[in-house]
């Protein structure tokens, strides 16, 4: 039935996400599935365990709108130790349901109409519509391949009167690359003595490779008192279908961020939450993430050395990008759907992440699965390249 309202749309760009597309694509094909960041594997039976004992002890309520307490003193202890920044778990940590939704709670609570927004592109997928939604504007600096250096001379030139708020992402999705501290410096010099807030997507906080350390905007003082700190336990734990996230941010910061947290979901899942607090007393199980991932990340670049490809090991995150420039000049997206249909191996073509759908003839590929498929995947990969 036609029905006799229009209903004017909010997000006329918007469609399905690519993540949604490829791994429908890859489930209908039977193909391997390197496209949507998610594990393969299991997540550990000791955390699962704690979650079964949590709902046995009736931890099956409303939890508190902020957050399980035992789960917020678990996580200021571990930013404590890991990064030597002190939060408050009463007044400036909340729990949320996954990073999405304390990106979109941050975003809300800091953007009113007409305010701009820079965002680094490629950008994470959430970005664009949740400022949009809050009637922002996003003011883009893009950065391209090989490298994705910023410029801040260039994002210095973007910065107006208009500027509220910068999203920051590191480790970074889709590229890989993680932020140095003269990044941490530049960014320092740029929003100081200025009314601008920053939202520091660190999802990736634990997934570094090569020794590299993650730098977290927290660590840095001036970065530290206006920013809003994301994390997320899917990426870490290996369980991103709990949607289970967290945001850190000083206290006046809170106090708003909580506002839009209320009314958007007001809490999250209370068992999930007790269990990852118990699971969170080992830090060897975070600490331990990045020679796993590294491991992975080596395995399939072996299986792809012998290719035409042209890659550099991705300095973190569990996404590996791969340029098929030397190979064919077809579009990133058709090549993406091509490489699933005919040699069953689903990807992320990267110029979905632009704006103006900027194509670099790059692919990105998740490696955060089993050694097998990945062995598989990159040997196909190999194999295509060289028939081509
Ligand atoms: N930010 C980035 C950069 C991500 O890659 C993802 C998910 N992969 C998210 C946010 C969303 O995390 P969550 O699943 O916890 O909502
Ligand atoms: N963040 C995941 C990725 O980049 C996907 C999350 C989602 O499907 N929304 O692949």
């Amino acid at each position: 039935m036609q029905p006799t309202q229009t209903l004017a749309s909010k997000l006329p760009r918007v469609g399905t996400t690519i993540f949604t597309v490829m791994s429908k694509l890859a489930a209908d094909l039977g193909a391997l599935n390197l496209s949507q960041g998610f594990p393969s594997f299991p997540a550990d039976p000791a955390l699962l365990e704690l979650v079964t004992k949590a709902m046995r002890n009736n931890h099956n309520q409303y939890a508190p709108m902020a957050g399980m307490p035992v789960l917020r003193e678990a996580i200021a202890q571990k930013t404590a130790e890991v990064y030597g920044t002190i939060y408050d778990p009463d007044s400036e940590i909340t729990i949320t349901s996954g990073a999405t939704e304390a990106l979109y709670a941050a975003v809300t609570a800091v953007v009113q109409a007409g305010d701009e927004v820079i965002v680094f592109e490629p950008a994470y997928d959430s970005y664009v519509p949740a400022i949009e939604l809050a009637g922002g504007v996003p003011v883009f600096v893009s950065l391209t391949p090989p490298d994705y250096a910023i410029d801040w001379a260039e994002v210095a030139t973007k910065v107006t009167d208009r500027t509220r708020l910068i999203m920051v992402n590191t480790p970074h999705n889709p590229t890989g690359r993680v932020w140095t501290a003269d990044d941490l410096n530049q960014l320092a010099n740029l929003v100081q003595e200025r009314d601008l807030f920053l939202i520091s997507d660190e999802v990736y906080e634990h997934i570094t490779f090569d020794q590299r350390p993650h730098r977290s905007l927290m660590q840095h003082p001036v970065l530290q008192e206006r920013t809003f700190v994301v994390g997320s336990f899917g990426k870490t734990f290996h369980v991103t279908g709990w949607k289970v996230g967290y945001c850190l941010a000083p206290r006046e910061l809170t106090v708003e961020f909580r506002k839009v947290h209320q009314f958007l979901t007001f809490s999250v899942s209370t068992p999930m939450q007790v269990a990852l607090a118990g699971y969170l007393s080992e830090p060897d199980r975070y600490l331990s993430l990045a020679g796993f991932y590294e491991q992975k990340r080596d395995l399939f670049l072996q299986a792809l050395a012998g290719s035409r490809f042209a890659f550099t090991p991705t300095e973190g995150t569990f996404f590996q990008n791969v340029s098929y420039a030397a190979i064919t000049d077809e579009p990133d997206y058709d090549l993406a759907v091509r490489l699933t249909k005919e040699i069953g191996v689903a990807s992320i073509p990267v110029s979905v992440f632009y704006d103006q759908r900027n194509d670099y003839h790059i692919l990105r590929f998740c490696f955060a699965k089993d050694d097998e498929t990945l062995r598989r995947a990159g040997e196909k990969l190999a194999q295509w390249s060289r028939s081509m």
